[in-house]
């Protein structure tokens, strides 16, 4: 079998959620909320099933989730998306993220890839046919950044792509206006697409705001943004998100998306539609996860782990080099089996080998799940 895939095992995520499961650990591992999601919301799918909303949608979505999200999206970064045209309801951020790889990486370009990154955008440019040219954050005193100059160097006259992820999965860190500026004067007169990975864009904390590819004119007229409700709406599981583009790049992407699934499941993006009238359960959502976030700092400073800094996303990323000298996959599964707390080695999310000693906590927990894990990790 000459497999398309030789390097690529089951993902990070799906290997510690069950270690967490067969040694009952609290599970900080995979990011999902263990705590449920608003009941109204989920009376207005049940509502669409019933009304009869149960056969096929349209290719690009149910209108009225497209204008919902284009209404939002202008609302918050001030673009104006045309609905008809330029969004796609996917299943997703995941088919999201491959459809426009898929649709616009060649055999043979290359594709630029902030590491530590996310771990489907890897396997999804190889399955293209793409290069991926991978580019560092660093790890200075602040936190991790992107070294733009770095990333300025990477560029040849064979790149299509970059994709970019804030907040970010799994440092937690945020872009600012000024990374935003430097991406824009790197692409700037060039023909470089970007992927803009905005799936957590309502957690960000301690007052910054979410740095959309959509407050930027230039970088908007060649960006696939790609959201997710599954995070917003803590509803993992239901796998809806969606994509925004100018209509040229969207033409392309739908020729993509109508067949790998033609479209996505039809009650649950009328129930979506409706519940976005109102923008309350995602407004608060920065400081829903903040007190979560800082109940789980204020436990673990009094812990041996080193606390990074948390600007967004729902995760916590430490240093433990006070407690183990096992590297990070060997200390996340001990962690796992034997102190009952599962985490995500960091060194998942880097194509070659790397060794920084930092774990990733999940802290979309609830309150008695995040005590319970901090009593275990205080006792090391
Ligand atoms: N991008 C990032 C950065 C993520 O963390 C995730 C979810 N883990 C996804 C994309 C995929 O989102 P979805 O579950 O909506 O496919
Ligand atoms: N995005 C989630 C995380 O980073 C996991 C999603 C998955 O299991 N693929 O933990």
């Amino acid at each position: 079998l000459r497999t398309k895939l030789p390097a690529v095992g089951t993902t990070v995520f799906t290997r510690m959620s069950a270690l967490a499961v067969e040694h009952s650990a609290v599970n900080l591992g995979q990011g999902f909320p263990d705590f449920a999601s608003d009941p109204a919301l989920q009376q207005m799918v049940s509502d669409a099933m019933r009304a009869g909303h149960n056969q096929y949608p349209m290719m690009s979505g149910v209108p009225a989730l497209r204008e919902a999200i284009a209404a939002k999206v202008a609302t918050l970064y001030g673009h104006a998306y045309d609905a008809a045209t330029e969004i796609t309801v996917t299943s997703g951020a995941s088919q999201a993220v491959q459809t426009a790889i898929l649709c616009c990486v060649h055999p043979g370009d290359e594709v630029i890839v902030i590491e530590p990154a996310y771990d489907c955008y890897l396997p999804n440019i190889t399955l293209a046919g793409g290069v991926t040219v991978a580019v560092s954050m660093e790890l200075g005193a602040d936190g991790y950044s992107v070294p733009w100059h770095k990333l300025a160097a990477a560029v040849t006259a064979r790149t299509r792509l970059i994709i970019i992820n804030s907040p970010h999965n799994p440092t937690g860190s945020i872009l600012r206006e000024s990374d935003l500026q430097a991406l824009s004067d790197i692409v700037h007169g060039t023909d470089i697409l970007v992927l803009s990975d905005e799936v957590y864009e309502h957690m960000v904390f301690d007052g910054a705001r979410h740095e959309s590819v959509c407050r930027h004119a230039d970088l908007v007229a060649r960006s696939f943004v790609i959201s997710s409700f599954g995070k917003t709406y803590h509803v993992t599981g239901w796998k809806v998100g969606y994509v925004a583009a100018p209509k040229a790049l969207m033409a392309e992407f739908r020729k993509v998306h109508q067949y790998n699934v033609f479209t996505v499941n039809t009650p649950m993006q009328h129930g979506i539609a409706n519940y976005m009238a109102d923008p309350k359960p995602y407004l608060a959502l920065p400081s829903f996860y903040q007190r979560k976030r800082d109940l789980f700092r204020e436990g673990l400073a009094k812990s041996r782990f080193t606390l990074l800094p948390a600007d967004g996303t729902y995760f916590q990323c430490v240093r433990y080099a006070a407690i183990s000298r096992l590297d990070e996959a060997a200390f996340s599964e001990w962690l796992t089996t034997e102190i009952k707390v599962a985490a995500i080695p960091v060194s998942a999310f880097y194509s070659q080998p790397q060794e920084s000693g930092i774990v990733r906590f999940c802290f979309a927990k609830k309150d008695e799940t995040l005590q319970l894990a901090l009593e275990r990790l205080s006792s090391l």
